[in-house]
């Protein structure tokens, strides 16, 4: 987190153990992306299996590979990037379908994001877990280590399985739809919307207290492991005095949807409050919330693009419409994915 410049590294270094092979032990995959996890503020980001095979207590839970897929500051994660890991995650899955569960390394600018977009878009059972840090691997207390083995131990437990894509960061494990950002120095920078935690990694055991109720992996309609690209959706953030000028602009960009993160209950400038009038052949408008797991209820205006987000923070909600638009065009069936997603 204290490195704010990385080097965009484009990786193909395949899958290896970095420890003696042991067949009796679970078989987890790591792969690596990056992020303060990776860094050192003296040198450049570490490379996947070099950053593993410092932490040779994963070696006691679990048979380990590694695979390095891009070594980036995850604040330059895109969309492209997201279905290269998918793709990489769906041919592991269906190649070695004994894998207890597949770790992915990430930076924590974007972790949220990418964990949603695996969350929706991951069709296999092995539970994916995603963790990181907030010290640089060379810092005094350094706690990329810890969260590695947590989030191995987190992917391996029994009751992993069905929970979605999870992150584990500092003992504590989220669910992708869940958790946000919130701090930039602190260890406990994610907190989880006020529906919590889905449990913790302690000292003496894993213990899971809920299961996300929102559908997830298995039970998602989106098939995108293939597509070459995904639809491009902006977000557009509200405040005081929006000039209209700024939502033309937006309005008539080449996207194919556009995210209104608003204030908090979906009020909005006047300058907003005109897509309302909008034709529902007008490219979808969602509606978001600027305030962490604030819900803005009830349904889609008819006869308008617009789409309310319910919990979800606006850069979730861009993530979820971007899939629904490769399935649907329809306003209503858009507006029933942030029903249940
Ligand atoms: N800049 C870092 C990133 O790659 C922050 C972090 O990992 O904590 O997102």
């Amino acid at each position: 987190m204290r490195v704010l410049l990385y080097t965009v590294i484009y990786c193909l270094m395949p899958l290896h153990s970095v420890f003696a092979q042991n067949d009796e032990k679970p078989k987890v995959i790591i792969l690596t992306t990056g992020g303060t996890i990776a860094s050192r503020t003296d040198a450049p980001l570490i490379e996947g299996p070099a950053l593993v095979q410092a932490v040779p207590q994963l070696a006691d839970y679990a048979d380990v590979r590694v695979e390095e897929v891009v070594r980036i500051g995850s604040s330059q994660m895109t969309p492209a990037i997201w279905l290269r890991i998918l793709r990489r995650i769906d041919e592991l899955a269906r190649t070695e379908p004994d894998l207890a569960c597949i770790l992915i390394t990430h930076g924590t600018d974007t972790m949220e994001e990418t964990a949603f977009f695996l969350n929706l878009t991951h069709r296999h059972e092995v539970p994916i877990v995603i963790t990181g840090s907030m010290r640089s691997a060379n810092a005094l207390s350094a706690d990329g280590p810890a969260n590695l083995v947590d989030a191995l131990r987190a992917g391996i437990a029994p009751g992993a399985r069905g929970k979605g894509v999870m992150v584990v960061l500092n003992d504590n494990i989220h669910a992708a739809r869940d958790l946000t950002k919130s701090d930039n120095q602190r260890l406990q920078t994610f907190l989880p919307t006020e529906r919590g935690y889905l449990g913790f990694v302690d000292d003496e055991q894993v213990t899971f207290y809920r299961t996300p109720e929102q559908r997830h992996t298995l039970d998602s309609p989106f098939d995108v492991v293939n597509a070459e690209a995904l639809p491009e959706v902006d977000i557009l953030k509200d405040f005081a005095g929006l000039d209209p000028a700024i939502l033309e602009f937006f309005r008539k960009r080449k996207t194919d949807g556009l995210v209104l993160e608003t204030f908090a209950g979906g009020r909005s400038s006047a300058a907003l409050r005109s897509v309302t009038s909008l034709p529902d052949d007008h490219k979808p408008i969602v509606i978001a919330s600027s305030l962490r797991g604030s819900r803005i209820m009830g349904t889609h205006p008819e006869g308008t693009p617009v789409i309310v987000a319910n919990d979800l923070p606006a850069n979730k909600a861009r993530i979820l419409l971007m899939l629904a638009l490769t399935r649907t065009k329809d306003v209503e069936e858009i507006q029933g994915y942030f029903d249940t997603y």
